[in-house]
């Protein structure tokens, strides 16, 4: 499966090499990148701890530069939030995103988790929006997932609040991304409807060696089951951890133990191999 994958690409360093990488991108290059097709959407699959079946995956966005080869979002999400081109590359993940589930998994109900920046929260008419592209591929909005990091859920809960709310009210299901380190206020938190939550990596990848690490994941997990939410693993890298995370009643993990982000093909040529 590692053939398929884009885990040779993942170990470079997140930027690609210094002779050629420009100076610094700017909102323009963004734009110009949307406009001729630069985005990919790679797919990395989420499955049941328990039976090991496939539940869903969750898209995760890369730019395919021309000169400087497959560049992380890392490397342009936090600098299109700020020039106002988020909204098109979530647009763009979002169509691409359903389109793949519709034409890759007939039949099937998998999930798809599309990741929403907060700068996108306070669009009213979002909801709606994804509404009318998801009918456009005949996927139901119950099997659309949007992602929202906990940090950036409660730098605004009341905008977060409302967001979801309108999401909640068309069906689309909430999850809180990278649980644990962004001190949530648990009486804000309580009031967003999330149907999952995804624990952090940070916490995740240290439970085979520290005690404090499984404590926090224990605790994180007993939280989501008592607020009556999936809980989800992530950066599960080996088999130790995805032992630990079964045995603790975590319904789903994510990690390269389980599969790396993929591009469409290999992604759906990947649940054919794994199933
Ligand atoms: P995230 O939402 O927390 O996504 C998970 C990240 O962890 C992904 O990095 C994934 O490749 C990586 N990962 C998955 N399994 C493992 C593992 O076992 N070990 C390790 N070390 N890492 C693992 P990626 O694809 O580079 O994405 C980074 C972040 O960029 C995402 O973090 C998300 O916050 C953001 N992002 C990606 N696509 C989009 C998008 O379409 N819109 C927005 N707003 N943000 C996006
Ligand atoms: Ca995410
Ligand atoms: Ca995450
Ligand atoms: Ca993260």
């Amino acid at each position: 499966k590692d053939v398929l994958s884009e885990g040779a690409v993942d170990a470079r360093p997140a930027v690609a090499p210094a002779p050629d990488r420009p100076a610094r991108f700017d909102g323009e290059d963004l734009s110009l990148a949307l406009r001729r097709g630069e985005f990919v959407v790679h797919y990395q699959p989420k499955i049941a701890c328990r039976t090991g079946e496939l539940r869903g995956f969750e898209a995760l966005v890369r730019w395919q530069h021309p000169h400087f080869g497959l560049i992380p979002p890392s490397a342009f999400i936090s600098l299109a939030e700020e020039c106002g081109q988020i909204g098109g590359i979530t647009d763009f993940v979002f169509e691409q995103s359903v389109a793949w589930l519709s034409n890759a998994f007939p039949g099937k109900n998998h999930h798809i988790a599309v990741n929403l920046s907060p700068v996108l929260l306070g669009d009213v008419s979002l909801a709606d929006h994804f509404q009318k592209i998801a009918r456009r591929y005949g996927i139901s909005n119950d099997r659309v997932m949007l992602e929202i990091t906990e940090t950036s859920a409660m730098k605004d809960p009341t905008a977060t609040l409302g967001a979801a709310t309108r999401m909640r009210l068309k069906g689309f299901r909430l999850s809180i991304d990278d649980f644990g380190v962004g001190y949530s206020s648990l009486v804000q938190l309580i009031r967003i409807p999330f149907s999952e939550m995804k624990i952090d990596i940070s916490f995740v990848r240290d439970v085979n060696k520290s005690e404090e690490a499984r404590k926090v994941v224990i605790a994180i997990a007993g939280l989501a089951k008592s607020l009556g939410m999936e809980v989800t693993a992530e950066g599960v890298e080996d088999s130790g951890v995805l032992d630990f995370i079964r045995g603790i009643g975590c319904e789903m993990a994510q990690g390269y133990r389980i599969g790396r982000p993929m591009p469409g093909e290999a992604a759906a040529l990947w649940s054919g191999l794994s199933s």
